[in-house]
């Protein structure tokens, strides 16, 4: 049977997911603690993705070889970078590229060395299977979140958006680094610490990924706010609701 790995990059997502698991089993391995189980019929490991892209691509590649798993989604947050992607709007990567990759003039800027290539692909049946879900999600998310939370963060209309996704060691909490990052990468929506990376890991295994991030900031000054509070309140809800409506429509 297909086992599909699941790496959340915050502690309150994985807790909604383990929670929806019913038989999950802890295996710890590289320090790591992944959940083996099943969600909705489907086998599944879980686990937390940790922070930065080194710590991400390390537990990619644990559950790679470890766990061989044949598909990989991940979950999180992310800085909106795109003008019109918005605080609770979601993004669903059709690429990836790592921002803070440059080893010029060795090779062009952003291209990662021996791969000749800066951008690596989400695949294409994974996303369009989660912008489904996002949709049926985002149509309903007063269900989902409560009208308390949707009028606290003002989250009028939420909408789903899909394209490029870039990654980088840093928390981008500046008007003036987005802004940097929105000149050199134009078509970027979104910018997060782990994408790029774990898909890296999957392109190197040939293993299908996709990633599903839920817009926390702006990615400029006012990007700490009520982080934590949107995180519980709105993104992990948004992971558990997708996840489980995308797992109910492959039951289909
Ligand atoms: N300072 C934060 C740290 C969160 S780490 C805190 O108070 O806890 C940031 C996580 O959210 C990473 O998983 C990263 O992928 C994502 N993220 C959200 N907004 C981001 C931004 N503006 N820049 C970089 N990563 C961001």
């Amino acid at each position: 049977m297909a086992v599909i790995g699941i790496m959340s990059a915050m502690q309150e997502e994985l807790a909604a997911v383990l929670a929806a698991m019913p038989d999950e089993q802890r295996v710890s391995v590289a320090g790591r603690d992944f959940w083996v189980g099943h969600w909705q019929g489907h086998s599944v490991v879980a686990v937390l993705s940790r922070i930065g892209k080194v710590a991400a691509a390390t537990t990619a590649t644990v559950l790679l070889e470890r766990f061989g798993v044949s598909a990989l989604v991940f979950t999180g947050v992310a800085g909106g970078l795109g003008s019109g992607v918005q605080v609770g709007d979601v993004v669903v990567a059709d690429s990836f590229v790592q921002h803070d990759m440059d080893a010029s003039p060795l090779f062009p800027r952003y291209e990662v060395p021996l791969y000749g290539r800066a951008r690596f692909a989400a695949d294409g049946v994974l996303s369009a299977q989660l912008i489904v879900a996002t949709q049926q999600v985002l149509r309903d998310a007063e269900r989902h979140l409560g009208s308390d939370t949707l009028a606290q963060f003002r989250l009028a209309s939420p909408r789903v958006h899909h394209g490029l996704v870039i990654s980088g060691d840093r928390f981008v909490a500046t008007s003036a680094e987005s802004q940097g990052l929105r000149l050199a990468l134009p078509d970027a929506l979104a910018v997060e610490m782990e994408g790029a990376a774990v898909a890296q890991v999957c392109h190197d295994y040939a293993v299908p990924f996709a990633a599903v991030r839920t817009i926390s900031d702006r990615a400029d000054d006012a990007a700490q706010t009520d982080f934590q509070r949107f995180i519980r309140e709105v993104a992990s809800r948004y992971s558990l609701a997708i996840l489980s409506q995308w797992l109910n429509n492959r039951q289909a």
